[in-house]
């Protein structure tokens, strides 16, 4: 890439990455390209030029990663490592990633879009953070001893025992909104418990999880640990889900692909983990303050453009409210700059791609033409980058397309409601139970609304918050299984019962 419009503006190590020709598939911890030689672009968004080129995996190069990550497991020094030995591994990786944070958020922010304050500050240090945490658990996986009772042999006496063992060979699918972060969330559980993996980076950003293979051979993680494959969709991640040698699946993306990869996942028996869309009410009672209502509102969809899984995309406000907030939040989203990441100025940032700002842009039309106004931005920005502005519709109901499907982009709709019981029944309106938040100091109001949510993680006074400790995922048609805590772990694990005769 024509690097002098951003050289000044990027550490040396950026500047030497993206200077790099063709960077390569990871595969038995050698770079190499594609079988056919095939490579595509990947693109920054806010200056429309190419980023990098990059491998293109298909189903052959996939079969040799799988390969790869097979041979590790079961003849590599890899399955016989102790947990201390893993869990160091890990924790060198956790550092490698905090001494390369700059240039991860540098980098992440030229293939995504997104701010590289933020990039650093939230993705980075939530990835260096959670290889740490998984670590810990590395030497905390145990099973249990069990007296079995046995009624139909009288006498009989056994000891009987659990073992958790790695599920095996793991696919990891990820998204291109939090790229290394999402990929650290396959990464972190499946190497705590002694898995491999193949990861698939999404198309649009590949880039920092090639940067974090070359970490994971600088911590020293034996041959075949981790593979990464670059491409995309059909050629890429459909050979690699459905291939025989993947014990697991861990996919996040959106319902429609996760719902094919449960059904190729289930022909192998494949065990899958499916984080996906959501659609997140966040519901400000009357006795909130509307002016932290609507900074909190604001807050919860414009984060990383609106590109977030569980995003607050939908706002339900007491009709007593309804204008302050409404106003209020038009007023800060009109407020934002638009910029690209490398501006710290800047606080609206280019969507991924092209094709992602035309997807937003549509939806506000759609919206429109159904009948919502838009109270703040519209469309998309002027000049060149994938833009669009912080846009808030209001005249809106459930029923309308803008309230019911993800859009993925900076797209706030705002409804009026009468009582708690009717929020409620509103917010859980929707196919997807990702999150949800509440705005309230009336903890009694709070608590009965609280179990009535249908949703996979419920903030107060808050939204988003995210935590290595903390389980992540979704209720109805956001998901299968949870990312992050112990119940990530588990979802590597597979549980072996063992019985001896006494
Ligand atoms: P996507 O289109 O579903 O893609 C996700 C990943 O799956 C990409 O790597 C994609 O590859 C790959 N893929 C596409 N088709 C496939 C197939 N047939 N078999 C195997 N892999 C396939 O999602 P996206 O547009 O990248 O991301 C946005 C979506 O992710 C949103 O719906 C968002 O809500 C969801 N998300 C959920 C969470 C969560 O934790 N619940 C977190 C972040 C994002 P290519 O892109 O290379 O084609
Ligand atoms: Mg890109």
């Amino acid at each position: 890439m024509d690097l002098s419009a951003i050289r000044h503006l990027v550490t040396e190590q950026t500047a030497a990455f993206l200077a790099a020709g063709e960077h390569r598939l990871l595969i038995d911890n050698e770079w190499v390209p594609a079988l056919s030689g095939a490579t595509f672009e990947t693109i920054n968004p806010a200056t429309e030029e190419v980023a990098g080129r990059v491998a293109f995996a298909g189903p052959a190069d996939v079969d040799r990663a799988v390969q790869s990550a097979r041979r590790a497991l079961d003849d590599g020094p890899w399955g016989r490592m102790t947990p201390a030995q893993r869990q160091n591994l890990m924790l060198r990786l956790a550092d490698l990633v905090d001494a390369n944070a700059q240039t991860l958020a540098e980098l992440e922010s030229i293939d995504n879009g997104k701010s590289v304050a933020l990039a650093k500050a939230v993705d980075m240090t939530l990835v260096a953070e959670f290889f740490r945490y998984m670590a810990g658990w590395a030497t905390k996986i145990e099973g249990s001893t069990i007296d079995a009772s046995v009624p139909f042999i009288p006498g009989a006496k056994f000891m009987t025992y659990t073992r958790r063992e790695p599920v095996g060979v793991v696919a990891a699918v990820v998204p291109w909104n939090f790229p290394l972060l999402v990929a650290s969330w396959k990464l972190g559980p499946a190497l705590a418990a002694g898995c491999t993996v193949v990861l698939k980076p999404a198309e649009q950003t590949p880039l920092t999880a090639l940067y974090l293979g070359r970490l994971i051979l600088e911590a020293g993680f034996p041959p075949g640990v981790v593979n990464i494959v670059t491409g995309d969709g059909p050629s890429t991640g459909a050979p690699l889900v459905a291939h025989p040698g993947i014990n697991k699946v861990s996919f996040t993306g959106s319902t429609e692909v996760g719902k094919r990869i449960g059904h190729a996942s289930i022909d192998n028996m494949t065990r899958f983990t499916l984080e996906l869309g959501g659609k997140s009410p966040v519901i400000v009672l009357d006795d909130c303050d509307p002016a932290t209502a609507a900074q909190g509102a604001a807050n919860a969809i414009f984060f990383n453009q609106g590109q977030v899984c569980c995003a607050g995309s939908r706002l339900y406000i007491h009709k007593k409210q309804f204008d302050r907030v409404v106003g209020d939040v038009a007023k800060i989203a009109d407020g934002m700059r638009l910029g690209p990441g490398l501006d710290p100025q800047a606080q609206i940032n280019p969507l991924v791609s092209r094709e992602q700002m035309q997807r937003v842009c549509d939806y506000i039309q759609i919206g429109l033409e159904q009948g919502a106004t838009a109270v703040a931005g519209g469309g998309r920005g002027e000049g060149t980058g994938y833009y669009v502005k912080p846009t808030v519709l209001v005249d809106v109901s459930n029923d309308h397309r803008v309230a019911r499907e993800e859009i993925f982009g900076p797209v706030l709709v705002a409804m009026p409601y009468d009582d708690l019981d009717e929020v409620a029944r509103q917010a859980n309106d929707t196919p997807y139970g990702l999150g949800a938040s509440i705005w309230s100091n009336d903890l009694t109001r709070v608590h009965r609304l609280i179990p009535k949510l249908q949703a996979g993680s419920v903030w107060v006074n808050s939204h988003a918050m995210l935590d290595a400790s903390v389980p992540f995922g979704g209720y109805k048609q956001s998901g299968i299984g949870r990312d992050m805590g112990r119940a990530a772990l588990d979802a590597y694990l597979e549980t072996k019962a063992v019985w001896i005769a006494l």
